[in-house]
Order: structure tokens, then C-alpha cells, then sequence
């Protein structure tokens, strides 16, 4: 493990360091608190920081102190070393915010048990992190294409609204529906459907600008959300994307397949609503549908 040690005192640092190198630790040595408060804003940092008290510069509660006001997160683990038997030395290192304390001179077996405490603690705090950070994807992500969910998009299209709203920017928004994808799924398999639904999100992925938002609202629709510049033409940038798509191969495990979408644009006004942008799109779509599919059509009223 990568243990950061700071300790002023260069017989007790040297012991230090080499013991725990024994033990097979890395080990990062800091002369003084603000070395030691240095490398800790790095974002490599180590998790588990043994800190003396009295050190020069900065002192160990000092340094905790200011560790604890980074990223409350990922919090290192930090052990005190204070010297021996001095209780109120050890009640404000904990008050300051550190795991553990060791008396000086320590013995090597505590060193080894608490480092080991650490350790644990470390990997429960990353195990947690972990899963927090995968529940957070799992609930803002479509699992089959990895896009953004339709929670997550229309999340998105509210703050891209009010963003709108403030700068003046016009929002572009498009409905994408699948043309005959019944039939997809029906000839070449509901897997190969899926297939084409990955492919299409693929394909939409690389088409994207950095500042496009894409998501898949349900089944084999899709929304895409493009804040315009007011010189630019956003049907004919939907078109593009519409013509692309049509002239795309989709490799699916039922062989390379070609789709077709339809496409509902609508240019958000100041105060438009999520709602009334997605029933406008709907609109706007049922009438590239009814049109003939394979186009794009803006609503207009
Ligand atoms: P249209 O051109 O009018 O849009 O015709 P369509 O066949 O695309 O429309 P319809 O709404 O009749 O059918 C949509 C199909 O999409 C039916 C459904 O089985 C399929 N579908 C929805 N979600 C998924 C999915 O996750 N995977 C697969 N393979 N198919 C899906
Ligand atoms: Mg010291
Ligand atoms: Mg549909
Ligand atoms: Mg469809």
C-alpha cells in the first residue's frame, strides 16, 4: 500500500520509512506539514497518511485539519504519531479530525495493526464509493446502449432550457423513432433489434458535438438536444445526421443491416416546458411518419 509519512525528526523518520518498507508498503517520506499538505492535494495521493504531531510549519492537526476540507469523499485515512502516555495530545489529533494515534517510539507489531485497520477501513470506504458511483450510473443510464436513460435526458433538457434561457441560445431538440423497426425484430431476431439499437446510439455517439446531449427516451426512440448558434440551420443539421444514418451499415449478429429514422424537430422558444417539447417533437415526427418516414420535419403550430 502507498502510505505518506511526515515526520520531522530524522532518526524516528528514517525507522519509520524502513519499517514499513519492510513490511512492503511504498512509502512517500515528508520532512514537515506543509510538505506532507503539498502531497495530499495531488489527486494521486495516498489513502493512508502517518502524520507526526510536533513538526515545524505545519503541525500534524493543522495538516489534518486542512485534509479533512478537501474532498469529504475520499478521506485519507490518517494516523497520529504522539509521544507516549501524552492524553491531551491525543484527544485534540482525533478532535482534529485524524482515524488513529501511535505512540513514539512505536512498536512495530501496533504499526502493523493499525496500518492494518487502515487498510480495511480504506477498502470498505472504496468498496462504498464504488457502489454509490454504480448506482448513480445504473440509474441515469440505458443498460442496452449505455446512453443516457430518459430520466436523465429529460434532466438534461431542463438545464439545457434554463441555460438557453440565460445566454440567449436557441435549443434544437429532435425526436428519433425507428422506421419499421417491428419488422427488424420481427426477420432478423429481437437480439439483432438490439443490435441496431446499439448501433444507432453508436453511431449518434460519434456524430455528436462535444456540446450535443443524446439519450434513449424508450424502445427505439431516441432525443437529441443541440443548442444552435442563431446563424445555423437546424433542420438541414438534422438532415445530415438523418441521410448519415440512412447510408450507415449496422453490424448485428444477424449479418449488416440498414435503418431508416424519422425524425421531429423543434426549436425551443424562451419559455418553453420539457412537456411541450416533447409533445411538439411528437408532433412533429408522426408527421415525417405519415410523410413517408426516412426525413426530418419541424414542427410548426
Ligand atoms: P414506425 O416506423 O411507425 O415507427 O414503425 P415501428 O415498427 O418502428 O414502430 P412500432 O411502435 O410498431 O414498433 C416499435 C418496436 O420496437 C416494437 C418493439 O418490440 C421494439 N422495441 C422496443 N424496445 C426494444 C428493445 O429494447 N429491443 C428490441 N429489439 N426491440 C425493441
Ligand atoms: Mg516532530
Ligand atoms: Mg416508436
Ligand atoms: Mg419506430
Amino acid at each position: 500500500m502507498k502510505i505518506l509519512i511526515a515526520e520531522d525528526d530524522p532518526t524516528s523518520r528514517i525507522v519509520l520509512a524502513s519499517v514499513l518498507k519492510k513490511e512492503g508498503h511504498e512509502v512517500m517520506v515528508m520532512v514537515n506539514g506543509a510538505e506532507a499538505w503539498d502531497a495530499l492535494q495531488k489527486p494521486d495521493a495516498p489513502s493512508l497518511i502517518i502524520l507526526d504531531w510536533m513538526m515545524p510549519e505545519m503541525d500534524g492537526p493543522d495538516v489534518v485539519r486542512r485534509v479533512r476540507t478537501l474532498q469529504p469523499d475520499r478521506t485519507p485515512y490518517i494516523i497520529m504519531l504522539t509521544t507516549k502516555g501524552d492524553k491531551a495530545d491525543i484527544i485534540a489529533g482525533l478532535d482534529a479530525g485524524a482515524n488513529d494515534y501511535l505512540s513514539k517510539p512505536f512498536d512495530r507489531g501496533e504499526l502493523r495493526a493499525r496500518i492494518e485497520v487502515g487498510r480495511r477501513m480504506i477498502e470498505m470506504q472504496d468498496a462504498l464509493i464504488e457502489s454509490r458511483e454504480r448506482q448513480a450510473y445504473l440509474a441515469t443510464h440505458d443498460p442496452l446502449t449505455g446512453l443516457p436513460n430518459r430520466r436523465s435526458i429529460l434532466d438534461r433538457l431542463r438545464e439545457e432550457l434554463a441555460r438557453s434561457r440565460r445566454h440567449g441560445d436557441t435549443l434544437a431538440v429532435g425526436m428519433f423513432d425507428i422506421d419499421h423497426f417491428k419488422q427488424v425484430n420481427d426477420t432478423y431476431g429481437h437480439q439483432a433489434g438490439d443490435d441496431v439499437l446499439c448501433g444507432l446510439a453508436q453511431i449518434l455517439r460519434e456524430r455528436n458535438r462535444v456540446y450535443d446531449a443524446i439519450g434513449r427516451l424508450g424502445g427505439e426512440e431516441f432525443l437529441v438536444i443541440t443548442p444552435m448558434k442563431a446563424a445555423m440551420n437546424w433542420i438541414s443539421v438534422f438532415g445530415r445526421l438523418c441521410a448519415m444514418i440512412a447510408e450507415s451499415n449496422i453490424t448485428t449478429r444477424a449479418g449488416v443491416l440498414s435503418i431508416t429514422v424519422s425524425i421531429g424537430v423543434v426549436c425551443a422558444t424562451v419559455d418553453s416546458t420539457v412537456d411541450e417539447i416533447l409533445e411538439a417533437a411528437d408532433k412533429a415526427l408522426h408527421r415525417a411518419k405519415n410523410e413517408g418516414r426516412n426525413r426530418v420535419v419541424a414542427y410548426n403550430g
